[in-house]
C-alpha cells in the first residue's frame, strides 16, 4: 500500500478523450479488468463516471511501474499517473500510457460480487454486498438520479414560495393512532419513531405558512411486500390558505416538473436503465372520485363495499385499466386519518385524496381540520385519546389557519421513475421486517 500523497484527479475517466493526447493526467479509481499479455498489461480503471484504458508496456514505462501493474488484481484501489494517447483500437479511441502506479490498497478477494461481471446476482446478494453493487452501472444509475430527484423536488417547491423544515422523529404520541410504530426507550420514558411528521408540519403553517420536508420516517410493516419498508423518506408538504384541489396542482406540476429534470440531466442513467421512453406527463392528471372507481372495479368484476380502503389485488386491477399518473379523491372519510377534513355539505366523504401511477399509491394527502372542536370529535370517533394530542390541540387555539398538504413517498416514486418493481432497488441500505443490516 502506497500513500495517495500530493496526487490529486485531475480528470474523471469519462473525462479522458482523444483531444487530450499528449497531456499528462492523473485518474484515481478502482481496477475494473486486467488482462496481462507477458510484456504488456492492460487494465480498465473504473471510476464513479465510467472506465478508460491503462496501458502498461514492459519497454516504455519505468521498470517499477510494469512490476507493480503485474501484481494488481480487480478491484485495487489504484492511482495512474501517465500520457493520454489517441489510439483507434482502445475503447472510447483513447488510452493512457502508465508512467507511475500508486496502489492505494488491496482487495481482499474473494470479492461476494463482481462489478464487471455480466451476470445479474440476485437481490439479496446485491443488498448484503451494497458497496460493491453500487459500483455497478445500473445501481449507481438509480441513486444519480435520485440525486436529480432530491434536487428538483427543493428547486420547485422553493420557486413556489416552500420553505424546507425538519421535524422531530423522536416522538411522545403516535401521529395516526396506533399503527406500526416502533418503540424506543427515552431516559425511561416510552417514547416513538415519528411515523409521519403530519402533525408538526400542520402546526407550522400557522406560523410559517408553506413547509416541506424530506426525511426518514418509520413504520413497522409486518408484512413483506415490493414496496413498502420500515423506514422510508417522505416528502412532506403542508400549506396555509389552501384546500385539497390547490395541493394537488401543486403535486402535479411537480412531477411534470421532476420528470423534465431527470429527461433532461440523466439521459446517461436513462439509457443504461432502458428507461428512455421516460415522457415527462402532462397535466392536470386525471381524477376519480373514490366512487368512481367503484363503479370502475365493479365494471371489471371486483366488488368492493362503499367504504373499505382497495385491497391489493384492486389496485392490481386498477393499474391494468388506469395507466400512468391519477389521482383518487373523496375518499370514504372513515377511510382517513382523523386529521382529514370532511366534505362540509356531504361529511361521509373527505376532502382527500391519494395520488397513484397506476396501481401505485405514490402520495396521500387533502385539506385538514383547522377547528378545534371538530378534530376533537374526529379523534374520538376514530378511538383515540384527545388527552395524548394536548400540545397539538393547544396550537389550535393560537390562530390555526385553514391548510392542505400531501406526503409523497420518495422511493416510490423513484420506482416509477426507473420503472424498478421491487422498493429495495431504490433504497440505498432498505429495511424491512427482516434485514436490519447492512
Ligand atoms: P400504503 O397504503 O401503500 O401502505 P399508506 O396509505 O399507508 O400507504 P401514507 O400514510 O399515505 O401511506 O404515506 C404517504 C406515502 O408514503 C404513500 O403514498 C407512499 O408513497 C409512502 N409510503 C407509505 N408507507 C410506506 C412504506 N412502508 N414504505 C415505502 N413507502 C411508503
Ligand atoms: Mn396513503
Amino acid at each position: 500500500m502506497e500513500p495517495l500523497g500530493d496526487w490529486r484527479r485531475t480528470h474523471w475517466s469519462s473525462e479522458i478523450t482523444p483531444a487530450l493526447d499528449g497531456t499528462t493526467v492523473t485518474v484515481c479509481g478502482w481496477v475494473h479488468r486486467i488482462r496481462d499479455l507477458g510484456r504488456l498489461v492492460f487494465i480498465v480503471l473504473r471510476d464513479r463516471e465510467g472506465v478508460v484504458q491503462i496501458t502498461i508496456p514492459k519497454d516504455k514505462v519505468p521498470e517499477h511501474t510494469f512490476e507493480k501493474a503485474k501484481k494488481l488484481i480487480r478491484e485495487d484501489v489504484i492511482a495512474v499517473r501517465g500520457k493520454v494517447r489517441f489510439y483507434e483500437k482502445a475503447p472510447n479511441n483513447v488510452e493512457i500510457i502508465a508512467n507511475e502506479i500508486r496502489i492505494l490498497n488491496k482487495v481482499s478477494p474473494p470479492l461476494p460480487l463482481d462489478p464487471a461481471g455480466d451476470v445479474d446476482a440476485d437481490l439479496d446478494t446485491r443488498l448484503n454486498a451494497r458497496i460493491i453493487d453500487l459500483r455497478r452501472p445500473q445501481t449507481f444509475a438509480i441513486f444519480r438520479i435520485n440525486h436529480i430527484v432530491l434536487q428538483s423536488i427543493r428547486e420547485f417547491l422553493t420557486n413556489e414560495g416552500f420553505i424546507e423544515v425538519n421535524t422531530p422523529k423522536i416522538i411522545a404520541t403516535a401521529t395516526e393512532g396506533g399503527t406500526a410504530l416502533f418503540p424506543v426507550s427515552y431516559f425511561g420514558r416510552q417514547a416513538f419513531l415519528a411515523q409521519s411528521p403530519q402533525l408538526y408540519k400542520e402546526e407550522l403553517t400557522a406560523a410559517l405558512e408553506k413547509v416541506f420536508e424530506i426525511g426518514p420516517v418509520f413504520r413497522a410493516e409486518e408484512h413483506n411486500t415490493t414496496r413498502h419498508l420500515c423506514e422510508l423518506v417522505m416528502v412532506d408538504l403542508e400549506c396555509a390558505f389552501a384546500t385539497a384541489d390547490d395541493v394537488m396542482n401543486i403535486l402535479e406540476r411537480l412531477i411534470a416538473h421532476v420528470f423534465r429534470e431527470v429527461k433532461s440531466k440523466c439521459s446517461k442513467e436513462l439509457k443504461i436503465l432502458n428507461r428512455e421512453d421516460l415522457e415527462v406527463p402532462g397535466t392536470p392528471f386525471p381524477r376519480y372520485t373514490y366512487t368512481q372507481v367503484l363503479e370502475l372495479l365493479r365494471e371489471h368484476g371486483i366488488e368492493i363495499p362503499w367504504g373499505e380502503d382497495l385491497p391489493t389485488p384492486a389496485l392490481r386491477k386498477l393499474g391494468e385499466i388506469l395507466k400512468g399518473p391519477y389521482f383518487i379523491t373523496e375518499w370514504p372519510t372513515e377511510s382517513k386519518p382523523f386529521y382529514i377534513k370532511p366534505k362540509d355539505e356531504d361529511p361521509k366523504v373527505s376532502e382527500s385524496f391519494d395520488f397513484m401511477w397506476g396501481w401505485l399509491e405514490l402520495a396521500s394527502g387533502g385539506t385538514r381540520i383547522h377547528n378545534k372542536e371538530l378534530l376533537i370529535k374526529r379523534l374520538k370517533e376514530q378511538g383515540l385519546n384527545p388527552k395524548s394530542f394536548e400540545y397539538h390541540l393547544r396550537v389550535f387555539d393560537w390562530g390555526m389557519p385553514p391548510h392542505a398538504g400531501w406526503g409523497l413517498g420518495l422511493a416510490r416514486l423513484l420506482m416509477v421513475i426507473c420503472n424498478v418493481r421491487n422498493i429495495r432497488e431504490c433504497v440505498l441500505f432498505p429495511r424491512d421486517k427482516s434485514r436490519l443490516v447492512p
